[in-house]
């Protein structure tokens, strides 16, 4: 009691009503609370635990590269080979052309990296995001994301940003030559998990092409396996310019990334060299995590593993959707899927519900109408059964 009376006094709340579940420990699926109670966790810590919690190859890479060492220096000065052999990893899974890796430690420091790059690669300063979008909080970042409400306290950010509506073919005309890039997510996360149609993200690449524009590419949440591929892009076949990532990246510890081709990450190290840099992006410790979630991925096969369980998953909750008038609509793709709610009310009492039952499920930041499914890319069939059967009884309740 005490500890969660001293969490509400002295850290900063960010939310109203905090879930407030007193962690004692996680593993796999599961999160333990200090009370005694087992929680199956439906969203990963929000897309992060896709080799589930904890995993024991994490921690044993964490626990040998922290005897090793620590920090030793800020970024892009001394040879780390955590880093190193990472950015050779990662690189050997992406499109040839993202071949340099610049380690931040957060996905909204990966995209405040990459709009900077773009501004300086290209020489010009217009920005193209879209409605709905989520890419962070720092400004940079918030500048491109596109929902009022969180942009207004924080006004002015940066100027000349322009957004379009996703999957609206005849508004990428505004793409032009004054853009320096384009930032989006290949499918909006916190917008409400909303796909692209087929051929949208090719189009959007296309008219970046045709003006000079660098297309920036938001896998933070989509990356790692999520959607059933190991990254999102791979599903509609396009290439951005720039790639960033986060969430799962650091399978549990703080990592991030942007990714581009050599010609265009040549422009931080001159004019003024050290354009831009950081102090624990890349941290040693963090890459070692990340190496070791990575080759877990690989070798474990969870990308194609999301993709088949995601489709169950998918077509057990349309099954639910149909039993009622309840739900509106069931989409996703592998293990990124959103229940739409008609009534946001609705969409809050299924998650308490659900949590009361043991089942930690969460709504987007956008769309209060949206329940998130997105379990560790670990989770066991009987798991699985487990948490549907859950959603179906809150449901019911
Ligand atoms: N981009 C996307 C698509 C995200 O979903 C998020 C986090 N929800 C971010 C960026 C920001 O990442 P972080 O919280 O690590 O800064």
């Amino acid at each position: 009691m005490k500890v969660s009376r001293s969490f509400l006094r002295h850290l900063c709340q960010t939310s109203s009503s905090p879930i407030g579940l007193e962690v004692q420990r996680a593993l796999g699926s599961y999160i333990y609370t200090q009370d005694g109670n087992a929680y199956l966790d439906f969203i990963s810590g929000i897309g992060v635990a896709n080799v589930g919690h904890a995993n024991p190859v994490v921690i044993e890479a964490i626990c040998q590269q922290a005897k090793k060492y620590l920090h030793v220096m800020v970024y892009g000065e001394y040879v780390q080979s955590p880093q190193v052999n990472l950015a050779v990893e990662l690189t050997r899974h992406l499109p040839r052309s993202l071949s340099v890796v610049y380690f931040t430690n957060s996905g909204t420091e990966a995209n405040e990296g990459a709009i900077k790059l773009a501004k300086k690669f290209t020489g010009r300063s217009r920005l193209i995001g879209f409605h709905g979008s989520f890419h962070g909080d720092t400004h940079g970042a918030l500048s491109v994301t596109g929902r009022e409400v969180y942009r207004k306290p924080f006004l002015p950010l940066l100027p000349k940003v322009t957004f379009l509506r996703f999957n609206d073919y005849k508004v990428l005309k505004e793409i032009d030559e004054s853009v320096a890039a384009v930032i989006t997510e290949p499918i909006q996360g916190e917008g409400g998990i909303q796909l692209p149609n087929d051929d949208f993200l090719m189009a959007v690449q296309r008219r970046c092409r045709k003006v000079g524009a660098l297309l920036i590419l938001d896998e933070v949440q989509t990356g790692f396996g999520r959607t059933g591929k190991l990254f999102a892009m791979e599903h509609w076949k396009i290439t951005p310019d720039i790639l960033t990532l986060a969430k799962a990246m650091g399978a549990g510890m703080p990592l991030g990334a942007f990714i581009a081709r050599p010609a265009i990450m040549r422009a931080l190290s001159k004019n003024p060299p050290l354009s831009h840099v950081t102090t624990f992006g890349g941290h040693p410790v963090s890459c070692a995590a990340g190496m070791a979630g990575l080759r877990f991925l690989i070798e474990n096969r969870l990308p194609q593993k999301s993709a088949l369980m995601g489709e169950k998953i998918l077509s057990a909750l349309t099954g639910l959707a149909k039993k009622g008038p309840m739900i509106r609509e069931v989409r996703g793709i592998g293990m990124m899927i959103g229940i739409e709610m008609r009534q946001a009310a609705d969409c809050k009492r299924v998650v308490a519900r659900a949590l009361k039952e043991g089942l930690i499920l969460g709504w987007t930041l956008h769309t209060d109408r949206v329940i998130r499914v997105s379990p560790p890319l670990t989770l066991s069939e009987e798991e699985m059964t487990r948490g549907l059967e859950t959603i179906e009884k809150a449901l019911r309740a």
